[in-house]
């Protein structure tokens, strides 16, 4: 029997049909119109921040963000080198510098203790990023940045609902940056949230992403601004998926569990550790593969792939990528370099039925058994 198991589906089990039937009646279906506004202040309130202001994509909430706290040319921000490559591109956005910094080994995230040594007197900010949904340790984080009088921003892309000594992510830092692409926890299709508790920051925010309009007065542009916003049926669809946000969050939080109790007496596989203090939401499962098993990474993709199951490798650490590298070009971040190599992401979506993971952990425990932890032709570790 052939199946397919997807890494990442959207799942509609809300109302985003009715919404979006009800932008087309009403012919909003723009940037503006009521959901634009509902959508908004039910993500504000989800997060616990006192703003939430959309628009068009994740890529474009750190450009705004960044600009909003005035990142500007010559300007270093830090970033880690273990993350998608948007976190980098919106600090090239702004002119500024993004300064890569190593991953810690066992949630892959930033690590805070590398922080202190890259700050120069040209640094103005943080962006930390819950990677794969698990946040990233603040309270060392917001310290350093106190002491030097850095900004924080969170790129929570990946991490809606995810909390952090139990606070959700949204409020810790001055900002924190969402994404609503479709392989995301919650999706509008292509979207983006910049979360905030600064005032200033995000009437900053709503005139750039209005093309610099005047906030008070229609017509009048004071600065350079931007076509930035969401739609109003992006919203409609937003709205019916934050209105299932625990159903999406619980969902994920089951198959993560399912995966461990299943495949966690397999040596070779690592899951990444949960912090006691962290609400993992599992935008992916991922696993790292162990240094004294001979199967490639690539080789264990594949092996799924022929059974029908997608899977991701961890991303290229930005450090390595073309576009970056010249900027670090003796510098080597041995933690994120091993997990990129050896990490992989299993299908995660909340669409994934009981029997779908239970079909993903049969064959994964078919071909550490098969091979005993070898895979055919390829046993150079990778
Ligand atoms: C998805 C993602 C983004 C960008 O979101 P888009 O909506 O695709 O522009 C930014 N940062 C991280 C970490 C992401 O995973």
């Amino acid at each position: 029997m052939y199946r397919h198991i997807p890494v990442a589906a959207p799942s509609f089990v809300g109302n985003e049909r009715a919404y979006v039937m009800d932008c087309l009646e009403s012919t909003w279906i723009s940037s503006n119109g009521p959901y634009i506004e509902r959508f908004e202040e039910s993500f504000a309130e989800f997060c616990n921040a006192k703003h939430a202001l959309s628009c068009c994509n994740g890529t474009v909430a750190l450009h705004l963000a960044l600009l909003a706290l005035g990142v500007a040319p010559g300007d270093e921000v830090i970033v880690p080198t273990l993350t998608y490559v948007a976190t980098a591109n919106a600090v090239t956005y702004c002119g500024a510098r993004p300064v890569f910094v190593d991953s810690e080994p066992e949630t892959g995230s930033l690590d805070p203790q590398l922080l202190e040594r890259i700050i120069t007197e040209r640094t103005r900010g943080i962006v930390v990023v819950h990677l794969y949904g698990h946040p990233v340790d603040m309270d060392p984080v917001l310290d350093i940045a106190r002491k030097h009088g850095l900004f924080v921003v969170e790129d929570a892309a990946e991490a809606h609902g995810a909390e952090y000594k139990g606070r959700r992510i949204g409020s810790i830092g001055d900002i924190a940056t969402f994404s609503f692409y479709g392989n995301k926890i919650l999706t509008t299709g292509e979207g983006g949230m910049v979360v905030t508790n600064h005032d200033h920051v995000a009437a900053r925010v709503r005139q750039l992403k209005g093309q610099g309009m005047d906030l008070n007065r229609r017509y009048w542009f004071p600065m350079v601004g931007y076509n930035y916003r969401m739609t109003n049926i992006e919203a409609a669809i937003g709205l019916a998926q934050l209105e299932r946000a625990e159903w999406h969050i619980a969902r994920r939080r089951a198959i993560a569990n399912h995966y461990a109790s299943r495949l966690g007496a397999i040596p070779a596989l690592v899951f990444p550790i949960n912090r006691p203090w962290a609400t993992n939401v599992y935008w992916m499962v991922s696993l790292v593969l162990n240094d004294d098993v001979a199967i490639t990474r690539d080789c264990l993709m594949e092996r799924l792939a022929d059974a029908g199951i997608e899977s991701r490798p961890f991303f290229y650490p930005m450090h390595i990528m073309p576009v970056y590298q010249h900027l670090v070009p003796d510098q080597s971040f041995p933690v994120a370099e091993r997990l990129a190599a050896r990490g992989i992401n299993l299908p995660s979506s909340a669409a994934l039925s009981e029997s779908d993971v239970d079909y993903v952990c049969d064959q994964l425990l078919r071909i550490f058994r098969m091979s005993e932890g070898i895979c055919g032709p390829c046993t150079v570790l990778s």
